[in-house]
């Protein structure tokens, strides 16, 4: 999969993401990152890209015809058929989440467009982008850490890029649930122990405390999460329900057979 950042600040991005995993994708080309700076593509003769918003107001503009041309000479290097989509980081987008890192995943190529000021000229942004994309209600000075929040959440989910993919299936939020209490060593540290069914070599019962664990701290931490995992999977409750009332009727089997034995 093939990023490619059109940022004020390209050396931000460089440093965020050749670092650690990202990094080591990068380097390993599982995926690759082009970054590429605006100012490159301004026809002033300053290298000024941005102006004073018309109609006044605070702060400054980024303009339309470099944040363009940037945006076109990436299109000409990708030279596909199909239109790549263009993410523009800003607070005014849809709120980034794990389902969306795992569509994006799916692309070749996906181009993020970085505000910077006041952000950029409408104009430019009806033209080129497909998707507004918001980390969070709140403001940042610029488009360029929440770039990298995305690329680094799309990247786990490219095939490869974790060297154990499965960490990247049973995380939090895959399937609605927060992940479960993880342990390593020692088995005992401050007097606190491993719960016992980690260390029994039961895979079946290891996989089941585990749901139970994710579901009681999302219903817990995240009861809006709770309740889609809980409308999804309604054959879990009947199966559970289930399996409760065989081990209710065994107890009682087993009650009612020690008084007949005592009664004899
Ligand atoms: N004037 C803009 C507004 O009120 O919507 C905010 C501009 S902000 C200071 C500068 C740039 O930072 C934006 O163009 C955008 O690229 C980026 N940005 C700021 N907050 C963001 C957020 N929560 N998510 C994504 N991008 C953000």
């Amino acid at each position: 999969m093939n990023f490619h950042v059109l940022t004020l600040f390209p050396d931000m991005i460089r440093d965020g993401l050749m670092a650690s995993i990202t990094g080591r994708a990068i380097k390993a080309g599982i995926i690759s990152l082009e970054v590429v700076n605006i100012r490159d593509y301004t026809e002033n003769k300053h290298k000024k890209v941005d102006d004073y918003p018309y109609g006044g107001g605070a702060g400054m503009l980024m303009q339309a015809q470099p944040v363009y041309d940037a945006w076109e000479a990436v299109n000409r290097r990708i030279g596909t058929e199909k239109k790549t989509r263009v993410v523009f980081l800003s607070p005014q987008g849809n709120t980034f989440n794990q389902h969306m890192a795992k569509e994006f995943a799916k692309e070749e190529d996906l181009i993020f467009l970085c505000g910077h000021y006041e952000g950029i000229d409408e104009r430019v942004l009806e033209e080129i982008v497909t998707d507004q994309v918001s980390i969070g209600d709140y403001v940042l000075t610029g488009g360029e850490l929440p770039a990298m929040v995305m690329i680094d959440a799309v990247s786990r989910m490219v095939p490869g890029v974790l060297s154990n993919q499965e960490s990247g299936v049973s995380e939090s939020f895959s399937e609605h649930l927060l992940e479960y209490p993880q342990y390593s060593r020692p088995e005992v540290w401050k007097e606190k122990k491993v719960p016992a069914i980690l260390l029994s070599g039961d895979h079946k019962k290891v996989e089941e405390w585990r749901l139970e664990q994710s579901l009681e701290r999302t219903k817990r931490l995240r009861p809006d999460l709770y309740e889609k995992w809980a409308a999804e999977n309604q054959e879990y409750f009947v199966r559970k329900a289930k399996k409760e009332e065989r081990l209710r009727r065994k107890l009682e089997k087993r009650l009612n057979c020690c008084t007949t034995h005592q009664g004899v």
